[in-house]
């Protein structure tokens, strides 16, 4: 893309809001959603009519659970995936991948750098995950636990962290003691990091919410929420949904009880991030269609759909119309008549663009 903004025009767009025929603006910095091209008068249009991209344009999707180290990471804007957060890998490694955000094909990364837990801990003991990943917290004074605790999040930090994660995971070791996690939490808190757990066991999800957790990596799975309970973790958590993670949704017990807890979290106003834990099991690179598909029958709209898709689009596009690196594209209309499962179908056919990128296809459009 060369310094000059060029316009192009798109059937719909949707930047947190739809607008019908819109214009958007393509320069060296990336996108910019300029808004329906009725409120913009014949002078900007400067009397050309701008290249035309067919279909709808969106705001950047992200996945807010991946695994790059399991995974090529230059296979994910194709399959319509702008960002991701990485959730979970050898530190030093991950930190090497900020290097990369954005460029050489890839989608924008942020990550969480390893994961805090108790000696023998999950997943020290799991075959994904390399050793460096697990930062475990042992030692017999509580004292000394919750120096250590505080230790590794600064590193995270220094490390370019933007998410602290820590494990509670009764089904595969021992866990943190309370003092412990609330240490992370304090320690991550006090540098604007907001903390992220694995929550796995029974009784695990009311210990996540006591300790202040910010963020469940997985949407609860182990037992049933009682809906008093649901209601505290809507008022203070965020989940990632990973509902596709649980044998392929084909009634599996966990899966189940996680679209039920799903669905009365989303009825009790939490909020809620599209996330695959890519790289666990045999998961497309990309948009994942069952994974949206579960998400329907968790009582998500297409409204509730996009906000889980583009949890950032409100801060990026309100007032200051920062550009975005990528753009989402689906060549054609979204249907008012649509069902949930076409509605996912519709959404998977999605494709991460770039300026220029976005730009070829408008251009390719008018040869034609
Ligand atoms: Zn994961």
């Amino acid at each position: 893309m060369d310094q000059e903004a060029r316009l192009v025009t798109v059937d719909h767009a949707w930047s947190g809001r739809w607008s019908g025929r819109s214009l958007l603006r393509l320069d060296a910095h990336g996108v910019v959603f300029a808004g329906s091209v009725d409120e913009h008068d014949a002078d900007t249009l400067a009397g050309a009519a701008p290249p035309h991209v067919r279909g709808t344009v969106l705001a950047p999707f992200t996945d807010s659970h991946v695994h790059l180290g399991l995974i090529d990471a230059a296979q994910l804007p194709v399959g319509g995936i702008s960002r991701v957060v990485d959730l979970g890998w050898d530190p030093t490694i991950a930190h090497g991948w900020l290097g990369r955000s954005g460029r050489d094909g890839w989608p924008e990364v942020t990550i969480a750098g390893g994961l805090i837990t108790a000696p023998g801990g999950y997943p020290s003991r799991s075959g994904w995950a390399p050793r460096r990943a697990s930062l475990t917290v042992g030692g017999l004074r509580t004292a000394t636990r919750l120096r250590r605790a505080a230790r590794f999040v600064e590193h995270q930090h220094a490390l370019g962290a933007s998410v602290v994660k820590v494990t509670l995971n009764t089904d595969a070791g021992p866990t943190l003691d309370d003092a412990t996690v609330r240490a992370v939490v304090d320690a991550a808190h006090g540098l604007d990091l907001p903390v992220v757990a694995h929550v796995q066991g029974v009784g695990q999800a009311a210990r996540a919410v006591d300790a202040g957790i910010d963020r469940f990596a997985h949407t609860p799975f182990s037992e049933r929420l009682g809906d008093d309970l649901v209601a505290r973790l809507a008022a203070s958590t965020t989940w990632v949904t990973t509902l596709d993670i649980h044998g392929r949704g084909e009634g599996g017990t966990e899966h189940e009880t996680a679209v039920d807890n799903l669905s009365r979290f989303r009825a009790a106003g939490g909020r809620v991030l599209y996330g695959t834990d890519l790289g666990n099991g045999d998961l497309p690179l990309g948009v994942n269609e069952r994974e949206l598909r579960a998400m329907g029958r968790a009582g998500f709209g297409l409204a509730g759909l996009l906000d889980a898709l583009s949890p950032d689009v409100a801060e990026t596009t309100g007032g200051a119309r920062l550009p975005f690196t990528r753009v989402t594209w689906i060549a054609d209309a979204p249907r008012a008549s649509a069902s949930s499962d076409e509605r996912a179908a519709w959404l998977a056919r999605a494709t991460a663009l770039t300026a220029d990128e976005l730009l070829a296809v408008a251009l390719e459009e008018k040869t034609r």
